[in-house]
């Protein structure tokens, strides 16, 4: 048997108001006064000076605001890399992204551009990257994903929606400021919380589990079901304990995988761009056949909070439609292996999922 060997964020800053400190950890980071900070931030701040007034920039550093309406794709990411380099008169001291899962993906991947030649297309997979990334940082104002702590940017590219998964993608440095939460809008609260649900059911119940996943899965698991559906907490506690959940739940998948849910979702957002933490909803409604345990609080937690999912987004579909979202969904071979052991394919067939689509 060998095992992985996974690197984890090395050094992570945790509390309140401790966005303040980011120009004191950057400082000593910058390699020369032609090598500025890029800080990538979510546009939901432009016109909302409370982020944007506490950094300090110098030199050539330089904001780029960056719309989280779509998930990041890879052209994306060559483009900024492009701009970035051009505008640059040395490569820079770092990236820093400052947002949700979409802005925390798209500084792993800029990061990793700016030192490894060609597309992010040509690294979308496993331990494709060969240069290490610059320096980045990553400042979740939203939780869930655990896109914050995973050694993964998920990209759509060309033809498929997969992460570029190496030892290089995870941050150098994170800081975890609950008060970047507080204006989260509560239907996005949910949805980005669900993923952290959602990665917690998928990795306690996979055939992959061991000790490491199960201990950070279970924490995460407890603390998701105290913020959803007790009503001890002040709003502080829990956007706190929600950002420990998502750290928590993407340790749990580093050393496991996630399953249905998002194999499913991957389908819906490649062919539709359906959002994931939204998608993993739609989708995780649907499978008390995999996850009735999972799928039984789920609707207890929607319910309590009011949360009204779409419904018939599958319903004007054509056949090929269909087919490119399951093809999208069957290629992400370990997530069914991890759900379902290694005859998944015996239970899942094209049939079973357009049938499942089709609920949608
Ligand atoms: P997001 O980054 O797409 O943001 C969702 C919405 O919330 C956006 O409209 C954004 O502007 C808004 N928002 C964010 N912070 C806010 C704040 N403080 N106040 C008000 N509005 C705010 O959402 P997400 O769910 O965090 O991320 C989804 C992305 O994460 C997807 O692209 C998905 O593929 C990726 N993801 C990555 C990993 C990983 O391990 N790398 C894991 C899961 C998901
Ligand atoms: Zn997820």
């Amino acid at each position: 048997m060998t095992y992985k060997n996974f690197p984890m964020v090395p050094k992570v800053l945790f509390g309140r108001g401790g966005f303040n400190q980011l120009n004191d950890i950057l400082a000593p980071k910058r390699l020369g006064i032609h090598a500025p900070f890029i800080f990538l931030i979510d546009d939901v701040f432009k016109s909302n000076p409370w982020i944007t007034s506490r950094i300090s920039l110098s030199y050539d550093d330089r904001i780029i605001f960056v719309s989280a309406k779509e998930e990041p794709k890879t052209s994306q990411v060559d483009e900024l890399v492009e701009d970035i380099i051009l505008q640059s008169k040395q490569r820079p001291s770092g990236i820093i992204g400052i947002g949700g899962g979409t802005l925390l993906d798209l500084a792993k991947a800029v990061s990793i551009m700016i030192t490894n030649d060609g597309g992010a297309a040509d690294y979308q997979g496993w331990d494709l990257v060969k240069n290490p990334a610059i320096y980045h940082v990553g400042v979740p104002t939203i939780s869930g994903t655990g896109a914050e702590v995973s050694r993964t940017t998920v990209l759509t590219g060309p033809d498929k929606k997969l992460g570029i998964n190496s030892d290089y993608t995870p941050f150098d440095q994170v800081i975890l400021d609950s008060e970047l939460t507080k204006d989260v809008p509560k239907d996005q609260w949910f949805y980005t919380g669900m993923d952290c649900y959602v990665h917690c059911i998928e990795s306690l119940t996979g055939t992959y589990l061991n000790t490491f996943s199960e201990t950070y899965g279970q924490m995460a698991l407890e603390l998701c079901n105290e913020i959803f559906l007790s009503d001890n907490l002040s709003e502080t506690e829990s956007q706190e304990k929600l950002m420990m959940a998502s750290w928590h739940g993407g340790m749990s998948i580093a050393y496991s995988q996630v399953g249905v849910a998002h194999a499913m979702s991957y389908g819906l957002a490649y062919l539709l761009g359906t959002k994931h933490g939204i998608g993993n909803c739609i989708v995780f409604d649907h499978l008390e056949e995999f996850y009735p345990e999972g799928v039984k609080v789920f609707k207890q937690m929607k319910a309590k909070h009011n949360i009204t999912l779409p419904t018939g987004i599958c319903a004007d579909l054509s056949d090929s439609e269909f087919d490119i979202m399951i093809d999208v969904a069957l290629g992400l071979v370990p997530l069914w292996e991890n759900a379902l052991g290694k005859h998944w394919k015996k239970t899942i067939t094209k049939q079973k999922l357009k049938a499942l689509y089709q609920k949608m």
